[in-house]
């Protein structure tokens, strides 16, 4: 196992192929595990986990929360409306407030790109040592996420020995509004940092031609790519090219709360073109997955029948890989 440097992890883009095989090996240990709730892990036992989420969510804070809690962590989590940020407290003497209770570890949503990053930097300026986890910042990050879908396809792929190198040389197509989705981004980095090769499929409002330059220059922030070989972003308009030889396909939502503008003519025609159906998929071998990070939207991004298909739809695998993933996250900042 590599040295784990990250005392925060708010995106992947200063992961090395290092790391990613870190996270895998310890999320598959605790997949394969045998946990039941009087069968918790001590590892954490006595910390506190704060979850702070500024933004909705369903699946990240309750996977995160029940990672916490198999790890033997006390959790604690926030809720914006019945705090006292409605009477005018700064964001950060909020978050003080759960570090003077003694939070160690502090997952962070926030619909704003940065808000986490900020946090981090803030809570460093004035010595305390709370890592801060990022559970989704707007348009930016979710590094939970890319890694759970990462931890899927490599289980799909090598199930026995779900590492790194399961991705090397797999076509992942990544379908839909890429330009508003925190996951794709995260996506785009594990994935190319393992060597995989990303097809993004969308139309030209919500997939800029300027995303298969994603990772072309080192991270933002940094001099260097901690990923020496990357694998390569291809952009392409039409699903049905998009879907040739592909090895597995991940359709994103669309981020209706984050577009201002018409960027669609309507659901009908955008499904039409670009959702997800059996017919649409036959094209592919039968064994190709299908993803999405989910909430999904019925109907539009693959229809009902695709979603409810165990045999194609990792949906569901994506949720309960999410609590290996986070359970070892939590398990190495909390170790650092
Ligand atoms: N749950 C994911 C996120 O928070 C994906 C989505 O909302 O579409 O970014």
């Amino acid at each position: 196992m590599s040295d784990w440097t990250h005392r925060h992890v708010l995106d992947l883009a200063a992961f090395s192929l290092d790391d990613y095989a870190t996270v895998l090996e310890l999320a598959q240990r605790f997949r394969v595990m045998p946990i039941s709730g009087a069968r918790k892990l001590p590892a954490l036992q006595g910390r506190l986990v704060t979850t702070l989420f500024f933004e909705p969510s369903t699946r990240t804070r309750s996977s995160f929360e029940l990672a916490a809690k198999r790890l033997s962590a006390d959790v604690q989590s926030f809720s914006p409306s019945s705090s006292s940020l409605s009477k005018g407290e700064s964001l950060l003497d909020t978050v003080r407030t759960y570090v003077a209770m003694g939070a160690e570890l502090l997952v962070v949503r926030h619909r704003c790109t940065g808000v986490p990053a900020a946090l981090a930097r803030d809570l460093d300026a004035s010595g305390d040592r709370v890592a801060v986890l990022n559970g989704g910042d707007g348009l930016h990050s979710h590094p939970s996420q890319g890694l759970l879908d990462l931890f899927t396809l490599a289980r799909h792929f090598a199930p026995e020995a779900p590492t790194p190198e399961a991705l090397r040389g797999r076509r992942i197509v990544i379908v839909g509004d890429i330009l508003h989705s925190r996951v794709a981004r995260s996506n785009l980095w594990a994935l190319t940092g393992c060597g995989a090769e990303v097809v993004l499929c969308g139309p030209a409002t919500l997939l800029p031609e300027a995303f298969a330059q994603f990772v072309a220059a080192p991270p933002p922030g940094q001099a260097q790519d901690p990923v020496a070989r990357r694998g390569s972003i291809r952009v392409e308009r039409d699903l049905a090219q998009a879907l040739q030889g592909a090895d597995a396909v991940m359709t994103l939502r669309l981020q209706k709360e984050r577009m201002h503008q018409h960027l669609l003519t309507s659901l009908e025609s955008y499904h039409r073109a670009y959702g997800l159906t059996h017919a649409r998929l036959a094209s592919c071998a039968a064994n190709v997955p299908v993803l999405h990070p989910g909430p999904v939207n019925r109907g539009v991004e693959l229809s009902g029948a695709l979603l409810d298909d165990p045999h194609r739809c990792l949906v569901e695998e994506q949720v309960t890989n999410g609590i290996p993933i986070r359970m070892a996250l939590l398990y190495l900042m909390a170790a650092s």
